[in-house]
């Protein structure tokens, strides 16, 4: 695992990060409690923070849908934080260190080693072993996704079926096939208006 420095411009986006969760702390009804800052290579640098619920998303999740909705589709370099965390800086949990897989693997993930030093390591890294959602992916391609709700309903099920029968778990299944609907919009070959 390559293992990167971390620079001012990364302790910038620490502090910017820092700056949208204590503009929107809440750890009452809506427990915002992670902020997140997303530096693209094009210089852009967007901002979110965590949203809690029955299907809550992570800092990282709403930070990176906000650039995508804001059209970026390269990035650089992204730190979850917390005040109170380490160094200030809260390593991505599972479930978003496979969205960085699919998304971004090469973005660099600000997080503290083992020594409590801040460094930067890529997404690809920080996933040994990841599953691969692509083929799910060309599945919801193949079954017209792009056509419609209809289509990626379809889509989902079809996924889902295949998978759940070349034995991938229920949850990891529903998961990519969700993915794929979301991401219909990032891909430059699909043309729907549905979503
Ligand atoms: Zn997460």
């Amino acid at each position: 695992m390559e293992r990167l420095p971390v620079t001012e411009k990364d302790r910038e986006l620490i502090e910017i990060g820092l700056r949208v969760l204590k503009d929107n702390f809440d750890d009452g009804i809506y427990n915002h409690t992670v902020g997140c800052a997303l530096l693209c290579r094009n210089g852009n640098i967007y901002k979110g923070v965590n949203c809690d619920g029955i299907h809550g998303s992570c800092a990282e999740y709403i930070t990176v849908g906000i650039a995508i909705s804001s059209g970026e589709r390269e990035f650089d370099t992204i730190v979850a934080v917390h005040d109170k965390a380490l160094n200030c800086v809260i390593p991505p949990c599972g479930n978003c260190r496979q969205m960085l897989y699919e998304y971004c693997p090469d973005v660099k993930v600000i997080v503290n080693d083992e020594n409590g030093q801040l460094i930067k390591v890529k997404a690809r890294d920080l996933l040994p072993l990841p599953g691969s959602p692509w083929s799910a992916k060309k599945l919801c391609i193949k079954n017209t996704l792009c056509s419609g709700a209809d289509g990626a309903t379809n889509a989902m099920r079809h996924t889902f079926n295949t998978m759940t029968a070349n034995g991938v778990c229920r949850a990891l299944t529903i998961g990519i096939s969700l993915r794929c609907w979301s991401l219909n919009p990032f891909r430059r070959d699909c043309h729907g208006s549905a979503f």
